[in-house]
């Protein structure tokens, strides 16, 4: 924290504001500095799946062992470790907003590669993220994927392809459980039903083609519960992309 005590109150005003928009910590390993550091920015390069220089394909399908029923194709940027890790725990737990633009790339490139591997090459493609629990949402006063999923469409504004739009469509229907302390079958129990598409995004969903948006694939129960939502409101077809994925079984 700097020294804000002396001279001017405006620039001492100013200078606590530039704390509170731009944290001089790195959301990867916390060292003071810069938001991100050099360090971390050249360690996440080597956990992209894709090729390690211009990867614009966003990396492989990953697929979930075992693949729960109803689970979409899932396009992942790169595996679930640090500093990977850290940065979207950062960005979504602790509030850390401004790591949206580390992250935005990588989903932008995961995005894309789902739309191109999908075969979509022209109309209008709906991006969806999954829905966040009524609870987390009051916890964190916001919800985070899609802040992410609109800062990673205006970086696909320019390009070819088909027309992207977020569409925060999905809600809880049910109250479910943190699905990071249970176990796989859990997890499928525990979100069964639990997902619809909000009336009044209803009439939208039908007959689209959507790629619904997760931070992280783990056991894929959440993208399927969602997908099945989506293809039961008469969406057209249902892939994924993801920031990460825990596992990768196919390249
Ligand atoms: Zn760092």
């Amino acid at each position: 924290m700097r020294d804000h005590s002396r001279g001017s109150p405006v620039l001492a005003a100013m200078g606590a504001l530039t704390d509170l928009v731009l944290p001089r910590e790195c959301g990867g390993c916390l060292r003071a500095g810069s938001s991100w550091c050099a360090r971390c920015r050249r360690a996440l390069a080597t956990l992209s799946f894709g090729p390690a220089t211009g990867n614009t394909g966003g990396g492989p399908w990953v697929v979930p062992h075992p693949v729960p029923a109803g689970l979409p194709s899932v396009h992942a940027w790169g595996v679930y470790a640090d500093p990977l890790r850290a940065v979207v725990s950062a960005w979504k737990d602790v509030g850390r907003r401004d790591l949206v633009g580390v992250l935005a790339p990588l989903l932008t490139a995961s995005v894309s590669g789902a739309v191109a591997g999908a075969g979509w090459g022209d109309g209008v493609v709906l991006v969806v993220p999954a829905p966040s629990s009524g609870r987390a949402v009051r916890a964190r006063g916001d919800t985070p994927i899609v802040a992410l999923c609109e800062a990673s469409l205006e970086q696909l504004a320019d390009r070819a392809g088909p027309a992207l739009r977020v569409a925060p469509a999905l809600r809880h229907v049910r109250r479910v459980a943190d699905q990071s302390g249970l176990g796989t079958g859990e997890r499928r129990g525990n979100l069964s039903d639990a997902v619809a598409v909000k009336p009044l995004w209803r009439n939208a969903i039908r007959d689209r083609r959507c790629v619904l948006v997760d931070d992280v694939v783990t056991t894929g129960a959440t993208l399927a519960e969602a997908a099945r939502a989506l293809r039961e409101a008469g969406a057209r077809g249902v892939v994924a992309a993801t920031i990460a994925a825990t596992q990768r079984t196919r390249g």
